[in-house]
């Protein structure tokens, strides 16, 4: 469309009041005449018809010295919708809207941008109240309502505002809206600042987008995912938390990209065959497994239907045991729950999984063992960790051999949390048939077969104890010691001791006899019984004739 044609189009506009539609004009290769109109002195407004109006927003020269001038169309002092512009003005360094809405400059001057002609005809007959606070508020809690009604309920909300506007809508047609924002906060993840554009009176949501603005890692958002996960051994089971099944897991997604992570707050999984975070498609949840964004990856390797979601959930249960029996979280960092990096399907490490600095590495398994990834090993890898941010137990000698029996009892304390009970066998649960045993906790020696306990495999007593022992056979000092004390109580009762001696009495270099005194200082803050501690560690030679 050329200029005149299009000057024929907006007069052609003006005389036809029936069209309930503004006019969007391009400034694009417009004379300036086109919005000089609409530069008006307070004193001309008020005799206007039209209330329509250019407001300069800034200005300023760039290095060629021309002069950019910002400009927001407003209708009776409200902004409008889209409707802005820029003016350029060569060597215009003193030019302002004002003076140029008097300039004879304009065959110099260019613009760019939308302002709209003919608003008033769509905006007459509105109700008085939308211009009124109440309705502002009102607006302003609907729409948080309804926010947080989707999924969103844990989330603290601030920053609330609700500002007044013209809006246009897809046809051009007016209408008075507000633009409502606020802050939302999750318990943990990444806020989001939503922001809709709602019709002021009838409060139709016209527009919404994610307001804040972050760097590509942080602009994901916290969503509940699932997926399937298991072994050949415990069976295939699902994550769905539906009754009677596994709980939902925590996902992170983009949701310009529509692509889920497997990454929260506190773990993010990478496979080790790759080095990459696995990610799948999501698109918006799956009706078929109850509205969670499901893990539709398939990583199911040597018996493990899926060691990646396996990852997400143990991080997750193991965290929520230190949450519910300590209100502590397993690890920390800065001050907040720690983000511990999982690496998955490792091919080297076999039955092995290690904890390193912030990192946990998990064997594929081999022909014994399915792949290592199971709440029990991520709750005795973790608890390493835990042990490095508490008593800082050094890993060799009887504070090595107490520092791997903490990570065990830990292994048997989630399984107690998650199903009420436990055996004291280290990890069946990844063991394929014919796959031999690690550790047997309550009678330690077991894996010596028939040796002399001590000769390359576990002890249960002190006296077949020396200082040149792995510290993954003379773990079975306390680990025995633990299985009495738990048998006595429970399992749960015995973890907490064992969890306040780490935090509050064990020192670095400790003795298995320093260490029994700590116990029973823990039990002493608990105001359980101290007998039960004594006879557990007289059981395994443990001298406890010094503490207190
Ligand atoms: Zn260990």
């Amino acid at each position: 469309m050329n200029k005149h044609a299009a000057s024929a189009a907006i007069v052609l506009l003006c005389c036809t009041a029936s069209v309930y539609a503004a006019n969007p004009v391009d400034l694009r290769n417009q004379s300036l005449s086109v919005i000089q109109s609409m530069v008006k002195s307070p004193a001309a407004l008020c005799a206007d018809t039209d209330p329509s109006q250019l407001k300069q927003l800034s200005s300023g020269a760039d290095f060629n010295g021309t002069n950019h001038i910002r400009v927001q169309q407003t209708y009776q002092g409200y902004p409008v919708w889209n409707g802005d512009a820029v003016i350029h003005v060569p060597h215009g360094g003193s030019e302002t809207l004002m003076t140029l809405a008097r300039s004879r400059r304009a065959a110099e001057t260019s613009m760019n941008g939308v302002i709209y002609q003919g608003l008033k005809e769509d905006l007459a007959n509105t109700p008085a109240y939308v211009f009124n606070d109440t309705q502002a508020q009102k607006v302003l809690s609907h729409i948080i309502g309804t926010y947080l009604a989707q999924d969103h309920a844990e989330r603290v909300i601030s920053n609330q505002k609700a500002e007044l506007m013209v809006y246009l809508d897809e046809k051009n047609k007016a209408h008075w809206a507000y633009q409502v924002s606020f802050f939302a906060q999750p318990r943990s993840g990444t806020p989001a600042k939503p922001t809709f554009v709602v019709d002021a009176a009838s409060m139709e949501i016209y527009q919404q987008w994610n307001d804040l603005k972050t760097q590509t890692e942080a602009r994901l958002d916290d969503v509940k995912g699932g997926g399937v996960g298991g072994n050949g051994r415990i069976g295939k089971i699902s994550y769905d938390g539906l009754a009677g099944h596994y709980p939902t897991l925590d996902f992170q997604r983009d949701s310009n990209t529509k692509i889920c992570y497997l990454q929260n707050a506190e773990v993010k999984v990478v496979d080790s065959r790759n080095d990459k975070t696995p990610q799948f498609a999501c698109d918006k949840p799956d009706a078929q497994h109850g509205n969670l964004y499901w893990n539709t990856l398939n990583d199911e390797a040597n018996g493990g239907y899926s060691p990646n979601n396996d990852a997400v959930y143990s991080r997750k249960i193991v965290d929520e045991m230190y949450q519910s029996w300590f209100g502590v979280p397993i690890l920390v960092k800065d001050g907040k729950p720690m983000q511990v990096q999982m690496f998955v399907h490792d091919p080297y490490q076999g039955q092995n999984a290690y904890w390193e600095d912030g990192k946990m590495v998990f064997g594929e398994g081999d022909s014994e063992s399915y792949p290592v990834v199971a709440p029990s090993v991520v709750a005795h890898e973790l608890s390493h960790g835990f042990t490095e941010q508490h008593s800082r137990l050094v890993y060799s000698g009887q504070s090595g051999g107490l520092n791997e029996s903490f990570s065990d009892m830990a292994d048997k304390a989630v399984e107690y949390f998650v199903y009420g009970q436990n055996n004291w066998q280290i990890d069946p649960e990844l063991l394929k048939d014919g796959g031999r045993l690690l550790r047997w906790m309550d009678d330690p020696t077991q894996d010596c077969y028939g040796k002399k306990p001590g000769n390359n495999c576990s002890i249960g007593n002190m006296r077949d104890y020396n200082r040149n022992l792995n510290v993954h056979f003379s773990s079975g000092i306390f680990n025995r010691a633990f299985t009495l004390i738990a048998s006595k109580w429970n399992t749960k009762k015995a973890f907490e001791v064992m969890t306040q001696a780490n935090m509050h009495y064990w020192t670095s270099n400790t003795s298995f006899a320093d260490a029994a005194c700590g116990v029973i200082s823990a039990a002493k803050d608990y105001g359980y019984d101290k007998d039960t501690i004594l006879y557990a560690m007289k059981e395994v030679g443990v001298d406890t004739s010094r503490c207190a």
